[in-house]
């Protein structure tokens, strides 16, 4: 399909001289997206904690919500009732859900997370962490898992992720992925590999097949996910069978980047993969939010990103800066009535000071969660924002070195 026939599209604007990386525009039903940017994760159809109009006040142009917790919990059936999941959870701007393959098969190998995970000498497909049992099954049709909620049994397919993800409604949406991690050995990231790419035909001619069943319905971006770990020729591969994939003239909108990242390889990564893929389409990487690696990314091509990070580290007590990360339960913040960073225009920065935080946080106050997860969306919103506008304004490397010189994690603010 064309753009005009959908009302999806991606638009590339500036780019940095040399490099892969661009400003752009994605152009969904429910409204654009200026890119780069950072998408903000609502999990659960909520962004725990903060209100849908606390979140567009705090710049977010978009809500990430996942595939598989709303599967298990309310039911897509239900969600698909309500208009989607933005009409669902009150939010009238662009959404996206991811797969649910990483969730599936990162609670199957019992790890919450396959970045910077420390490999050496650890390199099995049989692997899981300590003191969990496995919760799912790979096979070459589908997956096989039970649910973190109650134990019960489930499948998933590629045909039952884009199902699901129909109900739900998102305006871009993803390929379901076999998610592997580092740990796995190279024989079988090449068999993943494969894998991926024959259950990525399978969502597109579903997509296809769906989009056409339920042609009232405003049209949602299908994105594919290149897969390959630390392997250039497995990534380079992955990305070429992706952007070439076409199933009845039906082609990805877009790609996202998954799986098993080693933080000092991530531009690299990144780099082999955008090499590969057309310019005309736009590029999510899954699951990054520090700010090195959103620089890193975004100079090798990366247009938007989403992170639970940002929101999970807020109900933890910590507060990102410009000069690094630190926790406001602890006794630099005691007696400093001064806001989290000063200068900050978020919400909880213009009317509360870390005294108030340090005391919300003591005394068990909920109040506490929303404030700091309103100032940390703010930070990383801000942040890609401020890339942006670097890159049009063509000094994103000044910029780059200037706020990297400066970030150290975590800060030492924390002792002041
Ligand atoms: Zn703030």
């Amino acid at each position: 399909m064309t753009s005009t026939d959908t009302g999806f599209s991606f638009t590339a604007g500036t780019s940095i001289p040399d490099r892969l990386g661009r400003t752009g525009v994605i152009t969904t039903p429910h409204g654009e997206i200026r890119t780069p940017a950072f998408i903000v994760v609502g999990t659960a159809a909520t962004v725990k904690a903060v209100l849908p109009r606390d979140i567009e006040a705090l710049g977010a142009q978009g809500v990430l919500a996942n595939a598989y917790h709303l599967y298990l919990q309310p039911g897509p059936d239900i969600v698909d009732e309500a208009g989607g999941v933005g009409a669902f959870m009150g939010w009238s701007g662009p959404t996206f859900t991811d797969s649910g393959g990483f969730q599936v098969l990162s609670q199957g190998a019992g790890f919450k997370k396959v970045l910077a995970m420390s490999t050496a000498g650890l390199a099995s497909d049989e692997v899981i962490a300590p003191g969990k049992d496995r919760l799912a099954l790979v096979d070459d049709d589908g997956v096989d898992f039970r649910s973190f909620r109650d134990g019960s049994k489930h499948r998933f397919t590629p045909e039952v992720s884009m199902q699901i993800q129909h109900q739900l409604g998102a305006d871009i949406i993803f390929a379901f992925d076999e998610c592997t991690t580092l740990m796995n050995t190279r024989g079988y990231q090449e068999q993943s590999v494969e894998r991926t790419q024959a259950w990525a035909l399978r969502c597109l001619a579903e997509h296809q097949r769906l989009t056409e069943q339920r042609a009232t319905k405003p049209y949602q971006g299908l994105f594919g996910v290149v897969q390959g770990a630390q392997f250039e020729d497995l990534r380079r591969q992955a990305a070429r069978d992706l952007a070439d994939a076409n199933v009845d003239g039906q082609q990805f909108d877009g790609f996202g980047i998954g799986g098993a990242l080693e933080k000092e390889n991530l531009g690299t990564i990144c780099g082999w993969v955008n090499e590969e893929l057309p310019d005309n389409k736009p590029r999510h990487l899954l699951g990054i939010s520090e700010p090195e690696d959103l620089f890193a990314a975004i100079e090798q091509g990366i247009d938007t990103f989403d992170c639970v990070n940002p929101s999970r580290t807020a109900r933890n007590n910590r507060a990102y800066t410009s000069t690094g990360w630190y926790n406001v339960d602890t006794l630099g913040s005691k007696r400093s009535h001064a806001p989290i960073e000063e200068g900050c225009d978020c919400y909880t920065c213009q009317n509360f000071t870390r005294a108030y935080l340090h005391h919300l946080t003591r005394a068990k106050e909920l109040l506490v969660f929303t404030l700091m997860t309103i100032h940390n969306e703010r930070f990383h919103v801000r942040l890609v924002d401020q890339i942006r506008d670097s890159i049009d304004g063509g000094f994103f490397g000044d910029f780059r070195d200037d706020f990297l010189g400066r970030y150290h994690r975590p800060s030492r603010a924390g002792s002041q």
